[in-house]
């Protein structure tokens, strides 16, 4: 159950409302985000909602009772939009694009990707400087050096940063350079990191883990989200399952059904999705069609010399009509006969 509690709930109002959960045995966790003030409750006990719901200070209840709560649609019925400043908002209404290398590299390879970028109205930039690999002896990104470059260039362009924090230790020394904190799939459980971010007033990508069911990766939000920050996007960037075709199973399905079950917007990455260059366009195209509210694709000026993810990563003619398609496509979408 999630109550939600008006802005100027008293002190007085709000005991009354804890001892009334307290006496039919309900856990209660207090909620704070940047929008709203709830309480979530877990029980088992049945009980009139009416005598709650007549309490002082309480602007509404759902019943929801779903492992996950506040990421839940069953709660929220419309689509949350995340503000990125600057008109920039993703979920609901405009197409999101989100590409750039899977590391950054050079002043060059920066500079050549936001001039990429803005020759295509794409606004959001991607990138690693601190990267997971699987090797320790891999390119392992180029940390805040990187990243305060990367920031005053793109400053300069217009163009919004998203970038993969792997540390909650991270976050303080990253949060002024970054536009969108991205949670990496390995890091998808890190309850310690997500407790963090949901502690600062940014946005944040989560992506789904290599082996996360659905509602693991809906829980792994509703962290977020219970610790103070609404800002949430998922992500599907496809999971590890026995075909060795290639790199990873997008799931295509996890898209639609993430739409049907949160209010969050859904990010498709079909370069990790995938993970086969040639591929990359027509997962891409798949998952609008499957609801995504945008896509993050990796794009580099040449793939081949890329130093990480080469084998996944666009050259600029394939973004730029990729682009294209998926501004079509989208358009397209949204006039399907429901
Ligand atoms: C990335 O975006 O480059 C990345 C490492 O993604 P993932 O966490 O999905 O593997
Ligand atoms: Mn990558």
């Amino acid at each position: 159950m999630i109550i939600q509690l008006e802005k100027g709930i008293s002190v007085d109002q709000l005991n009354k409302l804890k001892e009334k959960l307290a006496n039919i045995q309900y856990k209660t966790t207090e909620v704070k985000t940047q929008y709203g003030d709830y309480v979530i409750c877990v029980g088992k006990n049945e009980f009139d909602i009416r005598s709650i719901g007549t309490l002082g200070g309480i602007k509404d209840i759902h019943q929801v009772s779903d492992a996950y709560k506040l990421v839940s649609k069953k709660w929220k019925v419309e689509d949350t939009q995340v503000d990125l400043g600057e008109g920039l908002k993703i979920g609901t209404g405009e197409f999101a694009l989100m590409a750039g290398p899977c590391s950054i590299e050079s002043e060059e390879q920066i500079k050549s990707t936001i001039d990429h970028l803005v020759k295509n109205g794409v606004r959001v930039m991607r990138g690693g400087v601190y990267k997971p690999r699987s090797s320790p002896y891999s390119f392992r990104g180029l940390g805040m050096d990187g990243l305060k470059l990367w920031y005053s260039l793109a400053k300069e362009a217009g163009i919004k940063i998203i970038t993969e924090v792997m540390m909650t230790e991270q976050i303080e020394q990253m949060f002024d350079y970054v536009d969108i904190f991205q949670v990496g799939a390995r890091n998808s459980q890190n309850f310690n990191l997500l407790d963090a971010l949901g502690e600062v007033d940014k946005p944040v990508m989560l992506k789904r883990g290599m082996s996360g069911t659905v509602e693991e990766l809906l829980q792994s939000a509703e962290y977020i989200f219970s610790h103070g920050n609404e800002r949430i996007m998922l992500c599907e960037r496809g999971i590890r399952t026995y075909e060795k075709a290639y790199r990873n199973t997008m799931d295509i399905n996890a898209i639609a059904i993430l739409k049907e079950k949160s209010h969050l917007p859904v990010i498709a990455d079909p370069s990790h999705g995938i993970g086969v260059r040639r591929f990359v366009p027509k997962v891409a195209l798949a998952s609008v069609m499957a609801g995504a509210d945008g896509v993050i694709f990796e794009v580099h000026h040449t793939p081949e010399k890329a130093f990480s993810d080469g084998q996944q990563t666009l050259n600029y003619r394939e973004s730029t009509a990729l682009i294209k398609n998926l501004k079509n496509a989208f358009r397209f979408r949204e006039e399907l006969v429901q």
